[in-house]
């Protein structure tokens, strides 16, 4: 048993603790401290032989023998201890774990996290408390709403802002879209689409939004009964950026048809490309329209924490709501994410009250977080890791570190760019980079199927890990850049393995 003394909690823990009861020694209570401990030092020692054991992003393994090993398992025959545990655990899962922290993990939007923020899982989940009202959270829940103000204060917006932690950019997203739809039916004509269900003129709403946004924001509008027919997708430019103009156009057009525009989405950091819709243009034409603005900052959401690169969010401010990530950009564990409004009486909008969780009479102001949600009722505390971090590391280390990212993925760039054997498509504003093996002696037709080879080997040997996506139909490897410690070197090791992978392709 530790005796840490926390100043505050003056009576010696031995004092305190209980005898543990055999029976009911699974169960975390005050009785079970010690069972406590061996089962986090346990899972933590497992943690520390991932660190060292895993040396490649991935083991390799096939699905099909994976699944062969879990055919032995049968929960009807509980194991006798923790060990046992940690070691099936191991080989069904540890071993085999992608592991986002190594340099030559160069695929989807997975950050390598901070140890705060890891910590932090460990009050999370043993105290569970439940972020939807001030009565199951209590201090967590002006943590929670301190770390809002916090980002929307970066974001620019004034005091009234508002926002509440969400499972990830998806479901902020969808809340950007609800709002949206449901401030134009209030505000055109005083219909609550939360009261009266979609008005009779739905079909014709319009959502305009790059044909390089993500996928969720078609989910969204499918789920809020608008239909993918609702987006309009407007063409990028050379760098896969909104094209303002054509935005403009596509308004005064979609208006000309008798269709009613109700929002403008911009992406602030594609997931593809990585690079930034004009924020500003794009706000101002929502403004011209009095349209809703709303800005999916998921990835591009890091650029708060640097003062170099910062001005690439200019215009953020112009938005009525925001979608961060803060498990994308800001090295936090899954799930850390929020959703932030420039007005926080936006969110009425969402307010419900049942009399068994935030009755009206008994509605602590904005106490219960609850009412700002869309979907969640019980609610983890995500916001604490964030907590723990920005106390711990300050805005300005994290700053730092997506700076270092940045250099290194525009030096990588330059690298590829340079290479007669590759041919660099794009690369960002931020981390990511799009480029495909073209060696001169290779048919153009014959590219695809070579870049999939590569990508499919590497994968299977899990050396290396990398992205991929579909440009104009033909097929790209994909870095996305998330993790400082990643060097040139790193850079040059993978490239090397692709190039040594892509001349060993037969057809
Ligand atoms: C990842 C991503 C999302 C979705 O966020 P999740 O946290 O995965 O739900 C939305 N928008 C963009 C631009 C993203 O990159």
């Amino acid at each position: 048993m530790s005796t840490t003394a926390f100043a505050g909690w003056e009576q010696p823990l031995q004092d305190i603790v209980l005898p543990v009861k055999e029976t009911y020694k699974d169960i975390f209570h005050q009785g079970s401290a010690a069972e406590y401990e061996n089962a986090i030092n346990g899972a933590r020692e497992l943690v520390t032989n991932f660190l060292h054991r895993n040396r490649q992003p991935f083991s390799g393994v096939s699905s099909t023998a994976l699944r062969a090993a879990f055919a032995a398992v049968d929960f009807d025959t509980p194991l006798p201890d923790y060990e046992s545990l940690l070691q099936e655990v191991q080989e069904l899962y540890v071993k085999h774990a992608t592991a986002f922290h190594l340099p030559a993990y160069i695929a989807h939007l997975n950050c390598p996290v901070v140890i705060p923020a890891v910590a932090a899982e460990v009050l999370i989940a043993a105290i569970n408390s439940s972020q939807d009202t001030w009565d199951q959270s209590a201090g967590g829940t002006l943590m929670e709403q301190q770390l809002i103000s916090w980002t929307a204060r970066e974001i620019g917006f004034g005091t009234v802002a508002d926002g509440v932690f969400t499972a990830g950019g998806s479901q902020s997203n969808l809340m950007g879209l609800l709002l949206a739809r449901d401030h134009y039916a209030i505000t055109n004509g005083g219909h609550n689409i939360k009261k009266q269900g979609l008005p009779g003129d739905a079909s014709r709403y319009r959502i305009f939004i790059s044909e390089k946004a993500h996928f969720s924001n078609h989910k969204g509008a499918a789920l809020l009964g608008l239909g993918e027919q609702a987006l309009v997708e407007i063409k990028t430019d050379a760098r896969f950026r909104m094209d303002a103009e054509l935005l403009e156009e596509a308004i005064a057009r979609e208006i000309q048809q008798g269709n009613i525009p109700i929002a403008v989405v911009a992406t602030a950091g594609t997931t593809d490309f990585g690079n930034l819709d004009p924020l500003a243009d794009i706000g101002r034409i929502a403004a011209k329209y009095n349209l809703w603005y709303h800005i999916d900052a998921a990835y591009g959401c890091g650029l708060l924490l640097t003062e170099k690169y910062r001005h690439l969010l200019n215009g953020m401010e112009t938005a009525h709501s925001v979608t961060i990530d803060y498990h994308k950009s800001f090295f936090q564990p899954i799930s850390s994410s929020a959703f932030i409004v420039k007005d926080k009486q936006y969110l009425r909008l969402l307010r419900m009250h049942v009399d068994y969780l935030n009755p009206k009479d008994e509605d602590y102001d904005d106490l219960n977080q609850i009412n700002k949600s869309i979907m969640q009722s019980t609610r983890r505390f995500d916001a604490l890791k964030l907590w723990f971090t920005l106390r711990l590391m300050g805005k300005q280390k994290l700053g730092a570190y997506t700076e270092t990212i940045i250099e290194t993925a525009e030096k990588a760039a330059e690298v590829i760019g340079l290479d007669p054997e590759l041919e660099l498509l794009s690369y960002s504003d931020i981390g990511v980079i799009l480029f495909r093996y073209a060696p001169e002696q290779y048919n153009p037709a014959d590219l695809d199927a070579l870049n999939q080879y590569i990508k499919k080997t590497m994968f299977n040997t899990g050396l290396v890990l990398v992205a991929s996506t579909r440009v104009n139909g033909n097929f790209y490897l994909k870095f996305t850049m998330l993790n400082p410690l990643t060097t040139l070197d790193d850079v040059h090791f993978i490239l090397n393995t692709i190039k040594e992978t892509g001349a060993a392709w037969r057809q």
